[in-house]
């Protein structure tokens, strides 16, 4: 037999790197995904100087940083990013479309995880637990991961917000929790396993009040470090209508407890700390990477995003979020370490989408901007289309996320040609300050690919659920005129601020490195996928990250 044979078939025959003696592929004791709430790309170094050597400058000093990792769809909110890094595919396929929008099946407008089927556990009010992930259409990594090993391995999903929390542990993990703002509790919902009741382990935890505890002091910044990142005069952009804090920094917590409740966490560094309180204490108490079957914790910090959308992106409050949110980062590495050795716990970190600049504040330094009244729409579409038509009616059934869904009964009544009844609503778009486009739906499927956005586009559209109509603004204007005219800021665009994210990876078998190459947000549950050689989620349009797989 040829030399060159026979040494393709020792390699056939030999365990090569990454695998065991009886040739299963060796995998991570726990896999932790962080997703950070609105963290923009621009936030790994902008405060770069003052982040701990043992939190975010650690997972880049040994990790791998995927640095043009980007949204490959649009519109960029919390639900269809969360939806996308664990689905490994778009709103087109997952049909996460929103945080919420006009439901045609419901024949109603959705928040997207509400299911009155099912139960709030540890909470008397109704309707916080009444969630399910059931509205998204392919599986989770997180699924995969536990139908690749007859559910040995468990997962669980931590997050304030419960759709941060429901989509990425997907359909069928062991539990998921969330947070209450009525009782100061983590709460979950009877879709959940075992959970006609909390779990011990999570009554004992609200049973410390942290919250109360959290709240008893003000919010200050740090006297050891200069907020040099922050802007002069910044006070009069940090008043989005998101949450009340009137006034600057120090806030006064207790006062602000008492008039608005346990919410006001929310907004400060210390929801994210709680976050992390709780789910170092899942890994504890669910007994998360004790065996050989990897287990999953879906992690993800959202005072990040509450805070950007009350305070803008360049004042104090920012700048200590995100210094509190290393530090923390820091706490939850020193705690893998400690426990499990570096080498057995895969974690990544990303973000669910980025975020903009306050338009305010833009047209103040006389960079175009602005905000496009989205809330006067409606109103002002039904009466045009009444002029039109020749008579009043309720033409149009909801605007949002730069989408319009049309009465297509109502419209059909009338004999009316529907292409006719879109174009005069796309007409009017098109004359308006800040628009730069609009177009059906079926517009958009036909436009050449180089077309600005249209890929990005049509991958956000669920032809069962999304609108009949979209348009787009300009760069840096958004549409949310209801909380953030005047000031804090928001995102959902396809332009860059809204897109490019952080996507770093450390530990189990992750090599040291950074590469530039394009990356979609989809690529990450692929990647996962290779690394543990399991099957990809269902509807994985994503690539795998090459890099991060040589020399397996
Ligand atoms: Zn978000």
């Amino acid at each position: 037999m040829p030399y060159k044979a026979l040494l393709f078939i020792a390699a056939l025959c030999f365990p090569i790197s990454g695998f065991t003696q009886n040739n299963t592929p060796a995998q991570p004791k726990l896999i932790v995904g962080i997703v950070v709430d609105q963290m923009r790309y621009d936030f790994l170094y902008r405060y770069q100087s003052k982040y701990v050597p043992c939190g975010f400058k650690r997972l880049l000093s040994e990790g791998f940083s995927c640095e043009n990792t980007k949204y490959n769809f649009t519109p960029t909110y919390t639900a269809p990013g969360h939806a996308a890094i664990y689905t490994g595919t778009t709103p087109s396929v997952n049909g996460i479309i929103g945080n919420d929008w006009w439901d045609p099946e419901w024949g109603e407008h959705r928040y997207v995880t509400t299911d009155k089927r099912y139960k709030t556990v540890g909470s008397p009010t109704e309707r916080v637990g009444q969630h399910s992930p059931t509205v998204m259409l392919s599986t989770t990594i997180t699924d995969e991961l536990r139908l690749s090993n007859n559910f040995k391995s468990k997962v669980v999903g931590v997050c304030l917000k419960d759709r941060a929390s429901i989509l990425p542990a997907g359909h069928i993990p062991n539990a998921c929790y969330w947070f209450d703002d009525a009782t100061g509790n983590w709460i979950t919902s009877t879709y959940y396993p075992d959970s006609m009741g909390l779990p011990a382990w999570v009554q004992d935890f609200n049973a410390r009040r942290l919250p109360e505890q959290y709240l008893s002091k003000p919010w200050a910044t740090d006297s050891t470090l200069r907020y040099d990142e922050s802007f002069a005069g910044w006070d009069k952009y940090n008043k989005g209508k998101y949450g009340n804090f009137p006034g600057n920094m120090p806030y006064n917590m207790p006062e602000l407890r008492n008039a608005q409740g346990f919410g006001v966490l929310r907004f400060t560094p210390i929801g994210n700390t709680l976050t992390l309180d709780f789910a170092l204490e899942s890994i504890d108490k669910m007994g998360l990477g004790l065996d050989d079957a990897p287990d999953f914790l879906c992690l993800s910090f959202s005072s990040t995003d509450y805070c950007a959308h009350q305070f803008g992106i360049h004042g104090e409050e920012m700048e200590d979020v995100y210094l509190q949110l290393d530090r923390d980062i820091a706490r939850m590495m020193d705690y893998l370490d400690k426990k499990f050795g570096k080498n057995n716990v895969l974690v990544f970190l990303t973000a669910d989408h980025g975020g903009a600049e306050t338009p305010v504040h833009m047209q103040d330094l006389r960079i175009p901007a602005g905000v496009f009244e989205e809330s006067k729409l409606e109103a002002n579409l039904e009466n045009l289309l009444a002029a039109q038509l020749g008579m009043p009616g309720d033409f149009i059934h909801e605007v949002g996320n730069q989408q319009i869904w049309l009465n297509w009964e109502a419209l059909n009544d009338l004999d009316m040609n529907p292409d006719e009844v879109a174009h005069i609503a796309i007409d009017y778009l098109r004359a308006q300050k800040g628009v730069y486009d609009a177009f059906t739906r079926d517009e958009l499927t036909s436009f050449p690919l180089e077309f600005p956005f249209a890929a990005e586009t049509r991958r956000g559209i669920h032809p069962r659920r999304s609108g009949d109509i979209m348009f787009q603004l300009d760069p840096a204007w958004h549409a949310d005129d209801k909380a953030f005219k005047l000031g804090g800021t928001t995102h959902g665009s396809p332009y860059a601020y809204d897109t490019h994210v952080p996507l770093i990876w450390h530990g189990w078998k992750v090599p040291h490195g950074r590469s530039y190459a394009p990356i979609s947000i989809t690529d990450i549950a692929p990647t996962l996928s290779a690394m543990l050689r399991i099957a990809q989620p269902n509807g994985t349009t994503g690539q795998v990250i090459e890099p991060l797989i040589i020399g397996y």
